[in-house]
């Protein structure tokens, strides 16, 4: 017998859109244990609260911002630059190495395929990178 029962979460971060995700929710399991639990919040009407996904919303939220307090939860780190290429660790890609070439003057993401992406934003923002970029003559 299935003990998991699945949950749609909103994505929320909206800053650093997926440019993958087609739709607004993904499904997470949880146990049937705790969907019981929340079935029970919500027939009392405890504060409020009218579906799991609100609950379940609020939790992860509550977590997420624990985490953000001692934790950086920017989406991008980890850039060397090389001769002709810097390096983005994308944590979104589940810490996917991306390089990002500079070609006359110009960046393009190998990953993206693109001169105007996610990846080449954060490098450009980043002065450390800049001055770098300027070193180099572009
Ligand atoms: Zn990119």
């Amino acid at each position: 017998m299935d003990n998991i029962l699945s949950i749609n979460v909103n994505k929320e971060n909206k800053k650093y859109p997926c440019v993958d995700c087609l739709t607004d929710y993904i499904n997470i399991k949880i146990p049937q244990a705790l969907a019981d639990k929340i079935d029970i919040i919500i027939a009392k009407r405890i504060q409020g609260y009218r579906s799991r996904g609100e609950i379940v919303n609020e939790c992860i939220r509550q977590k997420i911002r624990e985490i953000e307090d001692k934790n950086s939860l920017e989406p991008y780190n980890h850039y060397n630059v090389f001769e002709d290429h810097a390096t983005v660790k994308d944590y979104t890609k589940k810490g996917m190495e991306i390089d990002v070439f500079f070609r006359n003057g110009k960046p393009f993401c190998d990953y993206c395929k693109k001169s105007n992406c996610e990846h080449i934003h954060f490098l450009l923002n980043k002065e450390e990178f800049q001055k770098i970029l300027k070193d180099k003559g572009y």
